[in-house]
């Protein structure tokens, strides 16, 4: 007989939160631990979703999401986890550049950027100062006509060199792009100018073991390899899911998987009204990534000064298509020290990452699509090369992610790492509005994702449905 993943399971919970990202978990904490009956599940056999991890034979252990995050995961952490993950957070000292174009180390916050910008690129004090402090009072209800390329021209106009430092890791961070509104560069570069790039020290593993160790004490009841088929709703309300087979009641679900599987595939655009279902088809995922995953031999070792996070790009300019084209130009290396699990054995390990499209993917046939991830580590390593030498005999282990993988684990819609464009933001706020109970909390809106956003989204939607609980029971006491 099947295992039951469900044994045990009430059949009502004032709560179902479908998924366990980083933004499931942090809502279904708050609930829980407000006295909320939670039950959090996820269709994969771990929890994290996109905050994961892999082992492999020799010691080795990879981190898939963990390259950075700005300081405010700190106070995130402490307010709605617990004192002990939040004390796990350290800096990242060396984020580096190399282009054709500069190559320098930063600390990446706003001293040290002012000081580069002046110096090193030449501009003017002034305009430094104006750019920070009006990316800085950037929030979501300002006007959202201006984009991030046209925020560039009126500070740094003609400056294409200033550009790039300014764009290129914010793409790699939340995939947004010159053409997206300039809210969505502003937000997240000014939360990682408030004092640099963080990282858990423990790793991903240790993280989500925590977590999933202060839910079970605010009692959620945990359930992995539960594959979420439907959303029930009746008389226009959430009145449960369908799992595994078995419907379970509730009177809130928070879906924490991609925006447009919970509406169309979850729900059914028959429970909306017609001008949010074009609202909602209307939205554009995000890019989804390609990574390689490098170890080297136990005993061989990355000297310190190589850096933390590394921005390479051979591409002459900065332009967002040639960080999507599969044609890749520009990566992300994140050098992995001892440091970072020192209760485990000392490893040295580099995780190469790639904006990607999925389009360039999903149509390959089985042994295309084996050449091109073998195309993409062979190119890898050979751009590796220039900054740990001879790493093609250090290394002992090799593979490679596409964004088949990530739809593959996650179900995102085409294997989208940020979840949405920034149109999907008000659709997922406007959810409860069409379906009372029904409510998102994921990655989307470019702002609302990577670690930070998704927590914090989780906060808010965690909020609101614990108003809309606290409401349904006034009413039906009322009405007794
Ligand atoms: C390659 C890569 C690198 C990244 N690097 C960084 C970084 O350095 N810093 C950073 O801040 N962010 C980074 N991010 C982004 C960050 O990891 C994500 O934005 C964040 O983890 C997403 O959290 P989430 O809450 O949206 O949920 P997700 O992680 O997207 O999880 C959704 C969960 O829902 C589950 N699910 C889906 N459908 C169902 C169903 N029907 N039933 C049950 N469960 C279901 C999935 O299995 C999954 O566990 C990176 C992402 C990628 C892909």
């Amino acid at each position: 007989m099947p295992k039951d993943f469900l044994k045990d399971a009430k059949n009502h919970y004032d709560v179902v939160v479908i998924g366990s990202g980083l933004g499931g978990l942090t809502a279904a904490n708050i609930l829980a631990r407000e006295g909320r009956s939670v039950l959090l599940l996820e269709q994969h056999y771990k929890l994290g979703g996109l905050a994961t991890w892999f082992k492999r034979p020799g010691g080795h252990l990879f981190d898939i999401s963990l390259h950075g995050f700005p300081y405010g995961m700190i106070k995130s952490c402490r307010r709605y986890w617990t004192q002990e993950i939040a004390d796990s957070i350290v800096q990242l000292e060396g984020v580096r550049f190399d282009n054709p174009m500069f190559s320098l180390t930063t600390t990446f916050n706003r001293i040290d950027f002012t000081k580069l910008l002046t110096e090193k690129f030449g501009v003017s004090e002034e305009a430094v100062t104006q750019f920070f402090d009006t990316a800085r009072g950037m929030n979501f209800f300002d006007d959202q006509s201006m984009t991030t390329g046209q925020l560039f021209e009126k500070f740094f106009p003609g400056r294409e060199d200033v550009i790039r430092l300014l764009m290129e890791p914010i793409t790699y961070a939340n995939g947004s792009t010159l053409e997206d509104p300039a809210i969505t560069y502003g937000i997240v570069f000014s939360n990682f100018m408030s004092k640099g790039v963080f990282t858990f020290q423990g790793g991903t593993d240790h993280l989500v073991k925590s977590m999933e160790h202060e839910m079970r004490r605010n009692g959620v009841d945990i359930r992995i390899n539960c594959d979420v088929q439907q959303i029930k709703i009746e008389r226009g309300r959430v009145v449960g899911v369908v799992v595994n087979g078995r419907e379970i009641k509730t009177e809130a679900v928070v879906s924490n998987a991609n925006l447009k599987g919970t509406i169309f595939n979850m729900v059914g655009e028959e429970y909306f009204d017609k001008k949010f279902v074009d609202d909602a088809h209307a939205v554009r995922l995000n890019n989804s990534s390609t990574q390689v995953y490098m170890a080297l031999k136990q005993g061989e070792t990355i000297d310190r000064e190589t850096g933390d996070l590394l921005f390479c790009s051979t591409a002459p300019l900065f332009r967002t298509n040639l960080l999507l084209s599969r044609d890749i130009t520009s990566r992300t290396f994140s050098f992995y020290y001892p440091d970072i699990r020192p209760d485990k054995p000392e490893r040295f390990l580099i995780v190469s990452s790639t904006n990607a499209n999925f389009d360039d993917w999903a149509p390959l046939s089985a042994d295309e699509y084996a050449a091109s991830k073998q195309d993409l580590i062979e190119d890898t390593l050979n751009h590796l090369e220039k900054y740990v030498p001879n790493c093609r005999e250090r290394i002992d282990h090799v593979e490679a992610a596409t964004p088949k993988t990530f739809e593959h684990y996650t179900k995102h819609i085409s294997g989208s790492s940020f979840g949405t464009k920034f149109e999907g933001l008000a659709v997922s706020r406007t959810l409860p509005e069409q379906v009372p109970g029904l409510y998102h909390a994921g990655s989307c809106g470019i702002i609302m994702s990577g670690w930070l956003g998704t927590i914090n989204y989780g906060v808010i939607v965690a909020n609101d449905v614990s108003n809309y609980l606290s409401k349904s029971a006034l009413s039906t006491t009322s009405s007794i």
